[in-house]
């Protein structure tokens, strides 16, 4: 992986920080724990103890945290190996990973192309063959997306289902890390490692945590998945489309029973998340003031410090964002934005508790497109916004939501498809991803880099 990494990484540049030397060091803890000796790859949004830790950020440049988080934990105590970390989108802020201070991050299927955002180096070095998995994390589709334009697998956990201490939070309420790997086995596994209830973060769930690995390589004959009807609507690219239609015959012919679900406030997601996850981010993002993290920019007074560091350290993406978070939590429109967003949010979520009575799992597409151009939609945030029309509802929600590799487009670009569970209930997504990969193989086809 160390020589691969050498060979691709100056092409595909999916990580920001590679340093072999650790592997050296880790040598004498590998032969102990589930993931003795694999080599994992981080996100640079989630903290390893001596390790820069950026989120693509100038703000953070030379912020090094004294602690590990605690998915970081779990892998050393499992016998993992860590030796790079992986780009991003700024603080996670985007579809594309172009927004990161380290510059884009390219699809190994097609340099010219984006790896999808934000964990988009988590998804680019797996698809690179540059690690064995990646953790990323997911607060609107940033596992999901990136793993259906780099052609692997992506989970996002249910809310609450892995620990978000030492996560640096973008959306409180939303994000959840979780693994990017080549197989849903490795993803079962994976998640076995880093789940559970932590003290540490009060809102991960005292849920038992069961043995993923039994769920795989079962049939999935009787299972009933709900296939949305706003779903398949304008928009949708027709290769996209195609590639579910034909997944969804896959499954029907390996037993599964098809259902029309209607979850018709999703048409709201997109609206309400960019309120919602707007406004926890100008929130979070109040901390990095020149003061306590990373860059200070010095100034004659203390406020002036805040100012030139603050306008100095963050990009355009974020800066848009604290706005906009600033604007719909202020005073006179919290009412009407803030609050009405989350009353919108519980109907999403009420339309999944209520789809979820029929049926065990739903299925979509992850994005409504095959990758796009790097620059092709760096100057029309909503049309970046849109990129995640399918992933988002599931955050909003709480739910679990995996994507996995389900074809490829005319032009050889990884086309992804989405499974949704019920809250904590990923066990049955492994069961028919499992089945679903078993019988398309889609995951073994590689790069040519
Ligand atoms: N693309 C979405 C956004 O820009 C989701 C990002 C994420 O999940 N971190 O907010």
């Amino acid at each position: 992986l160390i020589e691969r990494t050498k060979r691709v990484d100056p092409k595909v540049k999916a990580y920001v920080h590679f340093d072999p030397a650790p592997v050296a060091a880790q040598k004498s803890t590998f032969m102990k724990g589930p993931l003795a000796g694999v080599p994992i790859s981080i996100k640079d949004n989630i903290t390893i103890a001596g390790w820069e830790t950026t989120c693509a950020s100038n703000v953070l440049r030379g912020f090094v945290p004294p602690y590990d988080a605690t998915v970081i934990q779990k892998l050393r105590e499992a016998g993992a190996v860590l030796f790079a970390k992986c780009n991003m989108d700024e603080f996670a802020f985007g579809s594309s990973c172009e927004t990161s201070c380290f510059g884009p991050t390219h699809n190994p299927w097609n340099l010219a192309c984006v790896p999808g955002g934000s964990s988009g180096g988590s998804a680019a070095c797996v698809a690179a063959d540059m690690a064995i998995a990646a953790l990323g994390s997911d607060t609107g589709g940033s596992i999901r997306q990136p793993a259906s334009f780099c052609g692997v697998v992506g989970l996002k956990p249910t809310y609450g289902r892995v620990s978000r201490y030492g996560l640096i939070a973008f959306g409180s309420s939303l994000d959840q890390i979780g693994p990017l790997t080549k197989t849903v086995e490795d993803a079962a596994i994976l998640l076995g490692v880093i789940a559970g209830h932590d003290e540490r973060d009060s809102t991960s769930a005292e849920v038992p945590v069961p043995d993923y690995a039994s769920f795989l390589g079962k049939e999935v004959k009787g299972l009933k998945i709900g296939v949305p009807k706003e779903y398949f609507v304008a928009g949708l690219n027709s290769e996209v489309s195609g590639s579910i239609k034909a997944a969804i015959k896959v499954f029907q012919d390996l037993g599964a029973q098809i259902v029309d679900v209607s979850l018709p406030h999703s048409k709201y997601a997109v609206a309400v998340y960019y309120i919602v996850a707007v406004a926890e981010a100008s929130s979070n993002l109040g901390r990095f003031d020149g003061v306590q993290y990373g860059l200070r920019v010095d100034a004659a007074n203390l406020r002036d410090l805040y100012f030139e560091t603050r306008s100095e350290g963050f990009g355009a993406e974020a800066k848009r964002r604290i706005l906009l978070g600033t604007f719909v939590l202020s005073a006179g429109y919290y009412d009407a934005y803030y609050l009405k967003g989350l009353k919108a949010r519980t109907l999403i979520k009420q339309d999944f508790d209520r789809a979820f009575q029929s049926v065990d799992l739903i299925l979509s597409p992850t994005s409504p497109t095959p990758p796009f151009k790097i620059g092709e939609k760096m100057d029309d945030p909503l049309s970046m916004y849109l990129s995640d029309i399918y992933t988002i509802s599931v955050n909003l929600a709480g739910v679990p939501a995996m994507s996995v590799p389900s074809g490829f487009s005319q032009s050889g670009l990884p086309i992804g498809l989405q499974l949704i569970g019920k809250p904590f209930d990923e066990g049955t997504i492994f069961r028919a991803a499992s089945a679903y990969e078993t019988a398309t193989k889609w995951n073994a086809r590689r790069t040519n880099l």
